[in-house]
């Protein structure tokens, strides 16, 4: 087990050709990732990969959609989060979507497949959720990771704070701010720290480019599992009173 991870996180960051700050950030939970990591075990995490099926979200130049990216990240994400200790759900495991026979009926597809990725998240009860995007714009100047979180959700905020700083040291350069969002449905319709990660821009050539290489991938499913060892260490939380 130890082994399996060593030689993993070796790999993964020869490939990365990861800076030296990327491997100080990484190296205290790389090395608890070995083993069963006390903030995450028996933990319930929620992973929703954005987008599946007809649905293929933004789409980058050479062709390459946001559903295959983001399905891609979620489960390199799943693997650290349960090599760790935790319980790991994934929305979807495929190149699906979650709408019904009924949506599809009434031509409500789309309404449908996120109606029932929120109920698959609720029923889960995660201590974590975390929603994977990837950004699209019609310029191709703008690049960085971005977190986003439903406005006055106070954990969903810390959750987001603590990703964004966690993308900022270990993706590639983004000096983007946690965003405060009113209209997301995922967002304003699951409870508790949930946060949406657009893990960098398919409109950008490069970003887009690193984007689909396993390397990459799986530089930032390992930011992604930082960012839910972190939040769950209490990073970010207010100082506790003491008591009299
Ligand atoms: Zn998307």
């Amino acid at each position: 087990m130890k082994m399996r991870a060593t030689r993993r996180w070796r790999l993964s960051c020869a490939a990365a050709a990861c800076s030296f700050t990327l491997l100080a950030a990484f190296s205290h939970p790389v090395a608890a990732a070995s083993d069963p990591e006390p903030n995450l075990v028996g933990r319930v995490i929620v992973l929703d990969a954005g987008h599946g099926g007809p649905d293929g979200g933004a789409r980058a130049a050479n062709g390459v959609w946001e559903k295959t990216i983001t399905l891609a990240i979620a489960k390199r994400t799943a693997a650290w989060l349960e090599q760790a200790g935790a319980r790991v759900y994934l929305t979807r495991t495929e190149d699906t979507d979650l709408a019904t026979d009924e949506d599809r009926a009434a031509r409500r597809r789309h309404q449908g497949d996120l109606r029932e990725r929120v109920r698959f998240i609720r029923r889960h009860h995660p201590d974590v959720c975390l929603v994977i995007h990837c950004d699209a714009v019609p310029s191709s100047k703008w690049s960085g990771a971005t977190t986003l979180y439903h406005r006055g959700n106070e954990d969903g905020e810390r959750l987001a704070a603590v990703m964004q700083d966690t993308f900022r040291e270990a993706l590639l350069p983004t000096k983007r701010d946690p965003k405060a969002n009113d209209t997301l449905y995922i967002l304003r319709r699951v409870p508790g720290a949930t946060a949406l990660a657009e893990v960098g821009f398919l409109s950008h050539p490069y970003e887009a480019s690193q984007l689909q290489t396993p390397a990459y991938q799986e530089r930032v499913a390992l930011a992604l599992y930082l960012s839910v060892v972190r939040y769950l260490g209490g990073e970010g939380s207010p100082p506790e009173t003491p008591d009299d």
